[in-house]
């Protein structure tokens, strides 16, 4: 029984790592920011992927950031923990999120650029019927690794808490607790939530200079999605459009 726990623990933890990569790389620093192109097959994967293990539609999250970027901490940021309060960010960023990307406004407003194609209207607007194949998925897995189906739904809820907090505290502690190397933004960096998040944790870094592909831009910093892109780069499925060595001599 101990050996279930540890393989739930261990299979929801590598799912919601992967979700977050997926997430950092293409939804944020490639649709969001345009600091890099994702191209297919890989592109495809992706949204695939983020739509089985979030069941979120591109578009809105690229809508609910970039608003967050254009209002950042100010009565108009969907997420803000110095107008909001820690942690009303912290354990309601899923609702909050959900709030912007329904108001009839924002989708409209911000992700123009992101109109809904053929894979989006057969398959990836219906975010729900995309998390029930992803929960399938991970009982499958479960049946074949434990014989205990059921373990997957023990999985699947982990991967969703743990992905949902460590959104929301890319949100709320990453613009309240931290350093603020560069002074333009109330945004933080912290290494150690970069070395949970992706990368996502030198926040900072990335609202001062919103374009830049690579995160870390000091000694010191490490952004650990930075090697999965150069990767991805050198077999043709990347192109970074915002070269990291201009961006670091620009600091
Ligand atoms: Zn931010
Ligand atoms: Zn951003």
């Amino acid at each position: 029984m101990l050996l279930d726990v540890l393989i739930v623990l261990i299979a929801g933890f590598l799912v919601t790592q992967v979700a977050i990569l997926v997430t950092t790389i293409y939804l944020h620093r490639g649709l969001s920011h345009k600091g890099l192109v994702v191209k297919n097959p890989t592109a495809l994967a992706f949204r695939g992927f983020l739509w089985l293990t979030t069941g979120m539609r591109p578009r809105e999250w690229v809508a609910v950031h970039r608003s967050h970027h254009a209002n950042a901490d100010t009565v108009d940021d969907p997420h803000s923990p110095i107008v909001l309060g820690y942690w009303k960010v912290q354990l309601t960023n899923a609702a909050l999120y959900r709030r912007t990307a329904k108001d009839g406004v924002t989708l409209t407003k911000y992700a123009k650029d992101l109109p809904a194609d053929r894979w989006d209207r057969a398959l990836f607007d219906r975010g729900i019927l995309g998390l029930v194949i992803g929960i399938a998925v991970m009982c499958g897995a479960f049946a074949l690794l434990t014989d205990h189906w059921w373990l997957g739904l023990f999985a699947a809820a982990w991967h969703m808490t743990a992905y949902i907090m460590l959104s929301g505290a890319i949100n709320a502690y990453g613009h309240v607790r931290g350093s603020r190397p560069l002074d333009t933004t109330t945004a933080t960096n912290n290494q150690w939530l970069a070395y949970i998040t992706a990368g996502e944790g030198l926040h900072n870094n990335h609202h001062a200079l919103a374009t830049a592909a690579k995160f870390s831009f000091a000694k010191g910093q490490h952004d650990p999605a930075w090697g999965v892109i150069k990767s991805l780069s050198t077999v043709g499925q990347i192109s970074v459009r915002h070269d990291p060595a201009k961006v670091s001599s620009a600091v």
